[in-house]
């Protein structure tokens, strides 16, 4: 058994994911080839925003963002104590200081409260200024815009959405990637959505922000001529070949594997409610199911249980075994667990079971029949 199938999914798309790659290869238009283009523009649809950049990788996208806004040194970025790397690390390498923020334990995202409880010190500080806050939609589910969004407008953050992990969540209808003043998500084969490869892209309403992304992907060039460079930017596109890869995968996302995810979600949930905590999605709100995470009582529970699993073939993650603010690169902010009791409960809790659309109901008894008998 596969922790996420993605060769299931292949074999499902195999003719147009072939064709695509064939039609680059013939063409010799590796970087920004039309494929780029149409799935920009395909995305920006599905999303409902007004512009699409199609960037290397998810990681490069919230660092262009944060290169939009001038984010540097001085400037405090306020994010999820328990996330991937890269929604602090982008901040860092351009100087700024990462605040971390505990998270609510039922969703596992940024608590409004404790955001708030974050920008209140660091002003009362006087040594950072409050600049942006980048909400995570961890494991598919939006991050809480309802209140996250006015606590921005009131402090006069900027927001930077990391749907990377979100990619098809909604609440009420909008759709994750729509949320911030700039959203980003990655491609990275086992998000989902997920390209061969890495791939990453950034959404914007705003027109003038559309054109400088494109210059600061391609080292800060003028709209009109490559070598005339108008500000320091990346090397950072989103190749062709992963472009013609995503458009029929993206199809496919969008026709079925969002209430594909969701069905197996269902299954699971059915089974294991009632023995264990199993994931709670805020009403109104839709995950895309990056990961079901499900937590055990305690560490030792947790850690027993996915032995058990692996005996059993299957295979199971812990995302993730600690927070931001545990990281040897953060050491030197000296961040007490004091500051983030539901991220330290999280790490020794949590557990994420197999999930991706092309999973059976049959193999989801199979693990959830290994989960109940202990
Ligand atoms: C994967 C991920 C990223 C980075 O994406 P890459 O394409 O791997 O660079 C950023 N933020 C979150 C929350 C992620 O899960």
């Amino acid at each position: 058994m596969q922790f996420r199938d993605l060769h299931a999914q292949y074999e499902a798309l195999k003719p147009e994911i072939d064709a695509g790659i064939q039609a680059v290869i013939d063409s010799s238009a590796f970087i920004l080839g039309k494929p780029v283009t149409e799935l920009e523009n395909r995305l920006a649809e599905y999303v409902g925003r007004k512009h699409c950049v199609g960037v290397a990788n998810g990681t490069d996208a919230l660092q262009l963002a944060l290169m939009i806004w001038g984010i540097g040194p001085g400037d405090a970025v306020f994010t999820s104590d328990f996330t991937y790397f890269a929604s602090a690390g982008t901040s860092s390498i351009l100087g700024a200081t990462p605040v971390l923020v505990d998270i609510d334990l039922a969703t596992f995202n940024m608590s409004p409260d404790a955001l708030e409880a974050q920008i209140q010190r660091v002003l009362a500080e006087g040594i950072l200024t409050p600049r942006m806050v980048i909400p995570v939609d961890l494991f598919g589910q939006p991050a809480d815009y309802d209140r996250i969004l006015p606590i921005a407008e009131k402090y006069g953050l900027k927001v930077l959405e990391d749907g990377a992990q979100g990619f098809g969540g909604s609440i009420r209808g909008k759709m994750v990637c729509s949320f911030g003043d700039i959203s980003t998500t990655s491609f990275f084969p086992a998000k989902p959505l997920g390209c061969y490869g890495d791939g990453g892209a950034v959404f914007t309403d705003d027109d003038d922000v559309d054109v400088r992304l494109r210059s600061l992907r391609a080292q800060g060039k003028s709209p009109v001529d490559k070598y005339d460079n108008r500000e320091i930017g990346m090397n950072s596109r989103l190749d062709t070949l992963q472009a013609a890869i995503l458009l029929p995968k993206l199809r496919a996302f969008v026709e079925h594997e969002i209430d594909d995810v969701n069905r197996v979600a269902g299954w699971y949930t059915e089974r294991l409610r009632g023995r264990f905590t199993t994931p709670t999605v805020l009403p109104g709100f839709v995950s895309s199911w990056a990961q079901y995470t499900i937590l055990l009582e305690n560490k030792t529970v947790r850690d027993e249980v996915q032995k058990k699993l692996k005996e059993n073939g299957i295979p199971s993650m812990v995302y993730y075994p600690r927070g931001l603010h545990q990281q040897e690169a953060y050491r030197w902010m000296n961040l007490s667990d004091v500051l983030y009791p539901n991220t330290i409960v999280a790490t020794q809790r949590v557990l994420s079971l197999p999930m991706h659309p092309y999973l059976k109901e049959e193999e989801v008894d199979r693990i959830c029949g290994v989960l109940l008998d202990q």
